[in-house]
């Protein structure tokens, strides 16, 4: 055996004719597939175990196949391959805002899927060549994939829990985080106490990348809630 034939596959795909299909040809290439219908499940299956790929149908019953893309990304950086039927969104979106490594319109071939799947699979356990995340908003770039942050061209130095809280927030430009939801994402436990020093992360990264919290450019408190981060650039 490969060292594939162990790699666990999350197929969601409502179509049934397309999910067997995809099913039948990832099998024979030793994957270990569960296949489910509906973003809920897809979901459920993701918190239960661990995948090494996902392979996600964008338009389907329960939660959408976006949501189900933004959902797993706030935990997770397994890689996704989106199935989209054609002109249903833009190449940019799907990249970008959702955060998939990749993506197929409908109709394809189970062929090029597998080809695909195997592509990033590889690229993804080998470490070679890995998608780069870099998330531009105004003078403030995040290298994500580098773990490097710039102000106006500067190296800003964060310490690894300004990083994460950094990026969480600005991932999802506009969405609104509760200190308890950054705690647990940025922090990784959840004990109220610790809500607090979100506000001090959030303090210090302030300072570091020189937004005043008077008249934030990306960084705003929402008051009796959280933070949200919001790109300058496009108000
Ligand atoms: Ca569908």
């Amino acid at each position: 055996m490969s060292n594939e034939a162990a790699r666990r596959i999350l197929l969601v795909e409502d179509e049934k004719t397309i999910r067997d299909a995809v099913t039948a040809y990832l099998e024979r290439e030793n994957y270990w597939v569960t296949a489910v219908g509906d973003g809920q499940d897809a979901l459920d299956e993701f918190n239960k175990h661990n995948f090494d790929l996902i392979i996600l149908d964008l338009m389907l019953p329960r939660v959408p196949g976006e949501r189900v893309c933004r959902e797993i990304r706030t935990t997770s950086d397994v890689p996704i391959i989106m199935l989209t039927a054609k002109g249903e969104v833009e190449d940019r979106i799907i990249g970008l805002e959702l955060g998939a490594d990749d993506y197929l319109v409908k109709p394809f071939s189970p062929r090029e899927l597998v080809a695909r799947t195997r592509a990033l699979l590889r690229r993804a356990h080998a470490g070679n060549e890995p998608s780069r995340e870099v998330l531009e908003f105004g003078e403030l770039t995040i290298d994500v994939t580098g773990h490097k942050v710039m102000v106006d061209g500067k190296d800003v130095d964060l310490t690894a829990s300004e990083f994460k809280l950094l990026t969480t927030l600005s991932r999802f430009p506009g969405r609104v985080y509760s200190r308890m939801e950054l705690v647990e994402k940025v922090l990784g436990y959840d004990f109220e106490g610790y809500e607090r020093t979100i506000d001090s992360h959030v303090k210090n990264l302030r300072a570091k990348i020189g937004d005043n919290p008077r008249s934030p450019k990306w960084l705003h408190t929402v008051h009796g809630v959280g933070y949200r981060f919001e790109d300058p650039t496009k108000n």
